[in-house]
Parts: structure tokens; C-alpha cells; sequence
């Protein structure tokens, strides 16, 4: 991970436009590229959370203008195809992801000083007048993402909501199911200033090595269990504890990301449980923003406390650092 010289984007399609970054933000899924999870060619630029103003747009542009203040989203959606007239922008037939890497459609990422942001009119949200860069900046991502799964699990005022792990995506889930009207929210992790943000939030947090997460949600529900769980790490024993921590007839949602993992499941199991389980895919961050967004302008969920780190862009690799090793749990990019 270095930080180089690289040409400025310029338009080139009609829909096109040219982002001056002024808030970018290191996400999980970039270590991924650092791990080799996903692949990643030798120069290409990353990153796919950030925020700027729009610096120039081309002549198709028409919902926004220079000098627009502007969300982008992380996943790059032609706004035209089948799944996204059905708000499913995640599955459109031409999906990119910014900053990607070759399985991502090789868009270079938005950790840079300007980023280009193609079909812009569908992969910008203009950011209210009164609201800082820095509670706009995980609205094209983490916080929408959050929003979404909690959405998707389907939760009823008054529902006990287990969210296993208590990463960015977690510690959204954990106050979106607050605002949809949870009752109680438990926060499963064992990582300790993780849990300890996702508690300042409103979870209680439940480290494993202290007290068995069944046996808790058990307690807090008559015996019952979760009525609903939302997995939020991506790995087969997350995925093997929300399955574990919901009760019958509950739901699960699994928004972590997976790739070559396999579980092995007993189908009577699930089946005599009537478990509903909810793979939540790619965020359609288009579909959901503007909902994340008004709750963040309303002040119901607050993403500042995520924020560990502010660094200048060129020390982005020590920012990496940082969050590799947890001692970071957001790191905010300032190019
Ligand atoms: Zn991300
Ligand atoms: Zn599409």
C-alpha cells in the first residue's frame, strides 16, 4: 500500500463526472485486497467511501452541477436496467464497484484526491446544506449498508435483535434497529473497544469469552431466543452463532461478506425451526440512502463515535496499519 502520482480523471462519457474528494474513509473490505480475498492489480487506485464536491460533470449530467456537495456510493449501478427499476441496484446487470479491482470492473477508488464517477446522476446524493462531510461519508457505504440489514431482517417494534460482530457494518445495524423500533439490542464480539462503542450506541455488549451468547439472548426472551439475529462479520462461525441465538420462527440476515466459505447445515433443522434467513448480497446503496441519510440529519443514528483516526492522505498506508491491527476503528482520509 503506497501513496503515488497518479493522472487526474477527466470525463470522457456524457454521464460522467469528476468528484474533488474532501472525506475518504479506509474500509474492512479494502484489507481484503491486503489479504489477497479479493484480487488486485499492481497501480490500481482503492477505496469506495468518501465524500467531496462535484468538480466538473458532463453535458448527460443533470441532477447535480460543480461545486454540489456529494455522497458517492461504493457500488456503481447503471440506473437503467431491469434490477435497478426494481431498487435492486446491488444486482444491476452492469454493477461496478468503486476502486474494485478487476472483479469490481477496474473503476479506479475514491482514496485519491479526485475520483471519476461514472453515470453520476444515479451514484451521487447531494449531502443536505447543513450537514458536515464527515457525517455524510459512510452514507455510500458502512452506515447505509447497516441500515439495510436491519432493514431486511424485518424487525418489529419490540424485538429483541442480536447482531453478531461489532465492526462499522455492526455498529450501524445495532442503531438501525433501534430506530426501527428494536426493544432490546445485544451487540456479540469479542473484541472489547468494539463492544464498548456498539454499547455507547445502545447495545448491550456481549463478549463470548464472558458469557454465552445463547444462554444471554435466551435470558433476556423467556427462553425463546433472538427474534431476530443480523450477521455482521462474514465467517462461518458468525454465521453458525446468528443461526444459533435466534429463536423459532426468527429471522436471520447475513450482510457479511462471503466468498469460498462453506457451512454445513441440517436442512430438518432449519426447516423444523422455520427459520427465515435473508442473505443481504451488495447493499442497493441507491435504494436505501436517502432513508440512512435523513435518519443521520435527524440525529438518530451518529456515526462521529466510529471515527478513531484523521489522517492526511499521503499517510494512508500507516492508516492501513492502524486498522489491520484493530488499533484503529475507522480511519477517516483527508486528501
Ligand atoms: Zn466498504
Ligand atoms: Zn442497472
Amino acid at each position: 500500500m503506497r501513496v503515488a502520482d497518479v493522472p487526474d480523471p477527466v470525463v470522457r462519457e456524457p454521464g460522467d463526472a469528476v468528484v474533488r474528494v474532501t472525506r475518504a474513509a479506509i474500509c474492512g473490505s479494502d484489507l481484503h485486497y491486503l489479504h489477497g480475498k479479493t484480487p488486485i492489480e499492481p497501480g490500481d487506485v482503492i477505496g469506495h467511501e468518501a465524500v467531496g464536491f462535484v468538480e466538473s460533470a458532463g453535458p448527460g449530467v443533470t441532477r447535480f452541477s460543480p461545486g454540489d456537495r456529494v455522497i458517492v456510493s461504493f457500488d456503481l449501478a447503471c440506473g437503467a436496467c431491469w434490477f435497478c427499476s426494481k431498487g435492486q441496484t446491488a444486482l444491476c446487470d452492469d454493477v461496478r464497484v468503486l476502486g474494485g479491482g478487476p472483479f469490481g470492473g477496474s473503476v479506479p477508488g475514491a482514496q485519491a484526491e479526485r475520483v471519476l464517477v461514472p453515470a453520476a446522476d444515479v451514484n451521487l446524493l447531494l449531502v443536505p446544506g447543513g450537514l458536515d462531510d464527515e457525517r455524510a461519508l459512510f452514507v455510500g457505504d458502512v452506515l447505509t449498508t447497516g441500515y439495510y440489514a436491519a432493514s431486511l431482517a424485518g424487525i418489529a417494534p419490540g424485538d429483541v435483535v442480536a447482531v453478531v460482530g461489532a465492526g462499522p457494518v455492526g455498529f450501524f445495524c445495532v442503531q438501525a434497529a433501534r430506530v426501527m423500533g428494536a426493544g432490546k439490542v445485544f451487540s456479540i464480539d469479542p473484541d472489547r473497544p468494539r463492544l464498548a462503542l456498539a454499547a455507547m450506541v445502545g447495545a448491550e455488549p456481549v463478549d463470548p469469552a464472558d458469557r454465552h451468547p445463547e444462554s444471554v439472548l435466551a435470558e433476556a426472551t423467556g427462553g425463546r431466543g433472538a427474534d431476530v439475529a443480523i450477521e455482521a462479520v462474514g465467517s462461518t462461525p458468525a454465521f453458525e452463532r446468528a443461526v444459533g441465538v435466534v429463536r423459532r420462527g426468527g429471522t436471520v440476515a447475513v450482510v457479511g461478506v462471503y466468498a469460498g466459505e462453506t457451512a454445513q447445515i441440517q436442512l430438518g433443522v432449519y426447516w423444523a425451526r422455520a427459520l427465515t434467513l435473508r442473505f443481504a448480497g451488495l447493499c442497493p446503496i441507491h435504494a436505501w440512502w436517502e432513508r440512512a441519510l435523513a435518519e443521520v440529519e435527524a440525529g438518530r443514528i451518529d456515526p462521529m463515535p466510529l471515527i478513531s483516526h484523521r489522517l492526511p492522505l499521503e499517510e494512508a498506508p500507516l492508516g492501513y496499519e492502524l486498522f489491520e491491527r484493530r488499533e484503529a476503528t475507522k480511519v477517516v482520509l483527508l486528501p
